[in-house]
């Protein structure tokens, strides 16, 4: 039996219920001086890090070797290659680091190598969005190819039905967004009490979006003895919280760089009228050099309504939000990835682990609700090395 991931719940069609506003819980709108959207970009720091070990040297299994070499990785990076002992070894762990480190093999690797042994052992893996859970899925799917290890993918927006059935197999790894696996333990179609291992992953993000009680209520419902990954771009009081309740002597690596962003030509259009505002990024979408952009927007109902005025001025654009079908997220990033569009519009919580290499721009057409934010935003452009660019529109 070869791994065989969820493809059947990969149907997806049910929005999710829209509350119009776009996150989960709003935070307090941070008053952000435009002086700080506004920073040259620095050159792009060739790494110098020169890992410990090689992919060859971590004492795992050869499928997962030849998996790792299938996907095209020559060496690790440095969470893998600063975490993947610690997790081998089964220690407790903290990662300190962004989206774009290489964190998914980081904990992969680790899990699978240990799931391979043990086919009795389960992993639960913990994602902020929908967008990152898939990713993270697609990840575990291509590391653990021929390996007969079965996987479920929980998330909001896919067919409860498929996903009962996928459960019903008893898989290995259980992969989701938080409300979706609450839900499959309040329905008790999802047995948590044999799950020995546990990924938190962009904890930070998790704990913002209003999911610690969630998480808290998830985390209490695994096996008492288990190994738990926990990696988060920031840790603050609340993480520690639940560093403190729910970790075991962990070994803490951090691989973090400062803030992101160094990378990213930061700049303002000021405008004084929605007119004016339209038209100013109309011009912009017509510019050469914006060749690839992720444009932000407040809610639901402002993104699908710059999308249609964008269509009507004839671009060729797609939107994402919390509203939509997961199905028609999928195939708009899908597009996206695919330059079949060369614009999408987006908000923060549907964009957010966006990972896709080519973005020139991010347009901030609504300023965003904290400078956190903002960071995470234009971390869209400028991915794998590449210098990008951020424009935030301003209303003096
Ligand atoms: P992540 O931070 O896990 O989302 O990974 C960011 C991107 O880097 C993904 O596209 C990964 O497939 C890629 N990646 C991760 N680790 C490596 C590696 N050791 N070598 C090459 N690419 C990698």
């Amino acid at each position: 039996m070869s791994y065989s991931y969820t493809s059947r719940s990969s149907h997806y069609n049910k929005p999710r219920p829209s509350n119009g506003r776009g996150r989960r819980n709003q935070p307090n709108k941070q008053t952000i001086h435009a002086s700080k959207f506004v920073q040259a970009a620095k050159p792009v720091q060739i790494d110098a890090y020169t890992p410990t070990h090689q992919f060859a040297d971590f004492t795992i299994h050869s499928l997962l070797k030849q998996n790792i070499i299938a996907k095209g990785y020559k060496t690790p990076s440095p969470i893998q290659d600063q975490a993947i002992p610690h997790g081998l070894n089964g220690q407790d762990i903290i990662g300190i680091a962004n989206t774009g480190t290489g964190k998914t093999a980081a904990f992969a690797i680790p899990i699978l190598n240990k799931l391979f042994d043990d086919k009795k052992s389960r992993a639960l893996i913990i994602a902020p969005t929908r967008e990152l859970a898939q990713q993270i899925e697609e990840e575990f799917r291509s590391f653990a190819k021929g390996s007969g290890l079965f996987g479920a993918l929980l998330i909001g927006g896919s067919s409860m039905g498929l996903q009962l059935r996928d459960l019903r197999s008893n898989p290995n790894i259980v992969i989701g967004t938080p409300g979706r696996i609450k839900d499959h333990l309040e329905r008790r179609t999802l047995n948590l009490s044999l799950f020995n291992i546990i990924v938190l992953d962009e904890v930070d993000r998790m704990v913002d979006m209003g999911f610690i009680n969630d998480i808290r209520y998830l985390l209490g419902a695994l096996a008492p003895v288990r190994q738990s990954l926990f990696f988060s771009a920031t840790i603050d009081p609340k993480i520690e919280g639940l560093i403190q309740s729910f970790l075991t002597n962990p070994v803490t690596i951090s691989v973090k760089t400062g803030q992101t962003g160094e990378n990213i030509e930061q700049n303002v259009i000021r405008y004084n009228h929605s007119s004016e505002k339209i038209d100013k990024l109309h011009d912009l979408l017509t510019r050469e050099d914006v060749a690839k952009t992720l444009i932000f927007d407040e809610t639901h109902r402002n993104v699908d309504r710059l999308t249609k005025e964008l269509e009507v001025r004839g671009f060729n654009v797609d939107a994402i939000h919390g509203g939509k079908s997961q199905g028609h997220r999928q195939q708009a990033l899908r597009r996206f990835r695919n330059n079949d569009i060369k614009v999408l519009v987006a908000t923060d919580v549907a964009a957010r682990g966006i990972d896709i290499s080519d973005i020139t721009h991010v347009i901030n057409y609504s300023v965003p609700n904290t400078y956190d934010d903002y960071i995470h935003r234009i971390g869209r452009a400028g991915r794998a090395g590449r210098i990008g660019h951020a424009l935030t529109f301003v209303n003096p």
